[in-house]
């Protein structure tokens, strides 16, 4: 960035139409290096994450009818923010110059002399008709595109429309915050002379996982939106383009489209399994009831850690219990040549590849990938006589050490961490399962159930409306010993396995 560090500094940033991920790596860094960041009602609440936790957040929404804050006001507040002595982010949604206003707020800037920067963004007015499936230009079909306001119908803040201009242009018309007019717009286009067969989209939330499109022609699409209830923020798409969107659309074809899916894990856990269902085109919710502790006592991890040449095996049932083993092991100054003379197994694939990030690379690996399925393999290979250490969390069942115990091994069985049940969020959650908004709920263990459960104040009827989705037959019996029946259980007890599964759950479903 050109000034980078100078205060006061305003960046002027799209942070595109909706989805996060269409924000450009200039707006984010941008939003990362702002001391304060104001920002507008149609900018998603992941965009903010990019921003500093200490940066003070300012929200001036304006919704179509309710300004929250008039523009002058916004304008004062730049000016005013910065020279105070800081880096202002000023976030909008779509592109700050494309009926953004930006323009305005960076005529105030000039005029108070502080330096600003714009960084354009991906505007609604091509982004919402491209996840519909709508190719704003396309050969044969469609050689311009204009973006005009639907404000404009009345020329009230805007020059008016030249609606003969428009109506032989021949291209794609694209309207922003048309729906209000669309009556008008269209019977306007008609009148000079367009035909009231051709085709129109408009597309509602384009980009955001609530994206909704509904099609018609000029001559019946103000009664179609009518009728399915489509209101602002929506870009209405008037020409031939608008036809292809019945062979081109891609997101609503995704298995998961539309589904509200919500993900109870650990807060620091929950984004790879959210990310993999987003792929597919869920709308999740993070609900983290479990946040991981260091164990009620560190002393007995730290003993075993001191002393891992004592144990012919260590045995990791989770990802968290390696990282527990680790962190400890690495506060006493070792490191993993200190289980060089002892075997080491696993539960599960990504317990494996976490020890393979610390360098230990030949695991024996449970073919199931529960504690019965590890401690049947590890029964075989255990001698009587030998100890094993077992690192897992604090409250663990005790099947594993039994298994081994029987088996005729010296078993320590060290609690390595502790999970805690967080209920941030929990009468939110429970309004959505009461008003049937959750499609969906998974489950990554039987901790995620209980903590859940003791959120929802142990209510388990709330869940009965969701599809309740399990990772393997540990987590599924906690289920059903709460009175719960998953709708799918994974085939494969892992993250993809548990997004495979909640797939096939709408397979099939006409779309
Ligand atoms: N600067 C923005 C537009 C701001 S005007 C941009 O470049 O996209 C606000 C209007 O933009 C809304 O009334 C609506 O018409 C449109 N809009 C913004 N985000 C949208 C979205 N995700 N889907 C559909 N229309 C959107």
């Amino acid at each position: 960035m050109t000034r980078a560090g100078s205060k006061p500094f305003v960046y002027l940033v799209g942070a595109g139409p909706g989805d996060p991920g269409l924000l450009t790596l200039k707006g984010r860094d941008a939003i990362a290096c702002a001391d304060v960041v104001v920002y507008d009602r149609l900018v998603s609440p992941r965009t903010l994450d990019h921003a500093r936790s200490d940066a003070v957040r300012v929200y001036v929404g304006k919704g179509p009818r309710c300004h929250t804050m008039p523009q002058e006001e916004i304008n004062a507040l730049l000016v005013r923010t910065a020279r105070e002595g800081n880096v202002v982010a000023r976030v909008k949604g779509g592109d700050p110059f494309v009926f953004g206003r930006g323009g305005e707020e960076a005529e105030e800037l000039r005029a108070a002399g502080i330096p600003y920067e714009v960084v354009p963004g991906v505007t609604s007015a091509v982004a919402a008709p491209a996840y519909a499936g709508i190719p704003v230009t396309h050969r044969g079909a469609s050689s311009s595109f204009t973006v005009i306001t639907g404000h404009g119908c009345v020329g009230k803040d805007e020059p008016a429309v030249p609606w003969e201009h428009a109506a032989r242009l021949g291209g794609t018309l694209v309207f922003l915050m048309g729906m209000e007019r669309l009556s008008d717009i269209a019977e306007n286009l008609m009148s000079a002379g367009m035909d009231g067969a051709t085709p129109v989209a408009i597309v509602r939330l384009g980009t955001w996982p609530e994206q909704r499109a509904v099609e018609g022609t000029l001559g019946d699409i103000a009664q179609v939106a009518r009728d399915a209830g489509v209101e602002n923020p929506a870009v209405v798409v008037v020409g031939q383009v608008a036809a292809l969107r019945s062979r081109l659309q891609w997101i609503e074809r995704k298995p998961l489209f539309g589904k509200r899916i919500v993900v109870t894990r650990a807060r620091h856990q929950a984004s790879r399994l959210t990310r993999a269902l987003e792929a597919q085109g869920a709308q999740v919710t993070e609900f983290p009831v479990i946040e991981i502790a260091s164990p009620s006592s560190a002393e007995p991890l730290a003993w075993a850690v001191r002393h891992a040449e004592a144990y012919q095996w260590i045995v990791f049932t989770s990802v968290n219990g390696v990282e527990a083993f680790f962190g400890a092991l690495n506060a006493a100054g070792r490191d993993a040549r200190a289980l060089a003379g002892s075997e080491v197994a696993a539960i599960g694939p990504a317990t494996a590849a976490a020890l393979a990030r610390h360098g230990i690379a030949q695991v024996e690996v449970g073919s199931e990938f529960c504690a019965e399925g590890l401690a049947e393999a590890l029964a075989k290979s255990v001698q009587p006589g030998q100890r094993v250490l077992v690192a897992r969390a604090q409250e663990s069942r005790d099947v594993l050490p039994r298994m081994l115990e029987a088996a005729g091994a010296q078993v320590d069985d060290v609690a390595a961490y502790r999970t805690l049940s967080v209920d941030a969020g929990s009468l939110e959650l429970e309004a959505d399962l009461r008003a049937g908004r959750v499609d969906a709920v998974t489950f990554t263990s039987s901790s995620t159930v209980t903590n859940l459960l003791a959120c929802l104040g142990g209510d388990a009827s709330l869940l009965k409306g969701a599809a309740l989705c399990s990772i393997g037959p540990i987590t599924t019996n906690t289920l059903r010993d709460a009175g719960l029946e998953p709708a799918v259980q994974a085939d494969e007890y892992t993250i993809e396995g548990l997004v495979d599964a909640i797939c096939s759950l709408w397979e099939g479903e006409a779309r």
